[in-house]
């Protein structure tokens, strides 16, 4: 089947526009007609090639958002029908290991890689997956609000139930509010009963971080931040930082109350923890890394929006033509929330 959409020519390159040819689905694989794919800071990490970059890989379609409906399926796929309305899994798992069949599926350990990176995405209107790597969807959430569910919205679920277990009487500051991941997680802390401290240096952001459940903490300079809007004059029991920076983990280490729980979600391989054994043992602090969600996670999170329990923040809906723009806005960090492409208009 020939298709027109973008393609990775080289890690770190510029996308192009092309037609190409999709084969049709082998065994155990599905062919997904794409509704619609997310546009987020993870794309434009995969395109810069920091999950993988050989050349091998290439040309690549990106985008691991993805919210469709399965057009084809291969030889000895039972499940999903055709018909079915999907969403994409992000990491390529094996889904026959330990850590697949006890509900740990991110941990995967024969983990293939991943969806827009070595195998091609949702950044064209159709794309072939791994049956194992689509995951039903409720047709009744519209499609663009839909791509935030798989990831934006599975990995805070991840975070406040897996991981930090945030419950009642729980404090928690979100470093980088803002963006797509933040956004939610402000919600889905929300959701599972905190107060909630909304940390973000973009001014533009603020309103939406209060809509969501939090109070909006303006956070240009760690050195000046005042949390006593959210919390009064108590530490949060729970930081998630989602920005990494050498600056913002210092300060979340030393925002902890006693007994606290730093959750960190970013990857970045030149930065420490300014940590000590010592400051961890007197002050009995948690450290979590959380890495992405559980296909059972991808489910609960659909019906959850399904139940306009969680609200998907996706601000920009473009045309094909518009991904650039989006693009844009990410890397200017004005974009508030996910954005997504809609394969429809
Ligand atoms: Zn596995």
């Amino acid at each position: 089947m020939k298709v027109a959409g973008y393609r990775i020519h080289e890690w770190g390159g510029p996308l192009r526009w092309e037609s190409f040819d999709v084969a049709a689905p082998q065994p155990a694989e599905v062919l997904v007609r794409v509704e619609a794919c997310g546009i987020g800071l993870t794309v434009l990490n995969c395109i810069r090639g920091d999950l993988a970059n050989e050349a091998a890989r290439l040309p690549r379609v990106p985008g691991h958002e993805i919210v469709g409906r399965v057009e084809a399926v291969g030889e000895s796929v039972t499940a999903p029908a055709i018909g079915q309305r999907v969403m994409a899994y992000f990491y390529l798992v094996c889904g026959r290991c330990e850590a697949c069949r006890s509900g740990g599926d991110s941990l995967c350990r024969n983990l293939a890689g991943w969806v827009g990176v070595h195998r091609d995405g949702g950044y064209a209107p159709v794309t072939v997956l791994p049956a194992a790597n689509v995951v039903p969807l409720p047709d009744s959430i519209p499609a663009a609000q839909a791509t935030a569910i798989p990831d934006a919205i599975a990995t805070p679920l991840h975070v406040c139930r897996t991981r930090a277990r945030v419950q009642p009487g729980d404090r928690v500051a979100v470093i980088g509010a803002g963006g797509g991941i933040g956004i939610h997680m402000v919600e889905m802390a929300a959701l599972f009963g905190a107060r909630v401290a909304g940390l973000e240096a973009g001014e533009g952001k603020l309103e939406t971080i209060r809509r969501m459940g939090a109070v909006p903490i303006l956070s240009r300079s760690f050195d000046e931040i005042d949390l006593s809007p959210a919390f009064d004059d108590e530490r949060p029991t729970v930081v998630v930082d989602l920005v990494g920076s050498r600056a913002s983990l210092a300060w979340a280490l030393d925002a902890l109350a006693l007994g606290g729980r730093l959750v960190v979600l970013t990857t970045f391989r030149d930065v420490g923890l300014p940590v000590t054994p010592r400051d961890l043992v007197l002050r009995e602090i948690t450290l979590y890394g959380s890495r992405y969600a559980s296909k059972a996670e991808l489910r609960e999170s659909a019906e959850l929006v399904a139940a306009g329990r969680i609200h998907p923040v996706v601000s920009r809906v473009v045309p094909p033509t518009g991904i650039e723009q989006v693009h844009r806005a990410l890397r200017e960090g004005t974009l508030i929330g996910r954005g997504a492409v809609n394969w429809t208009l």
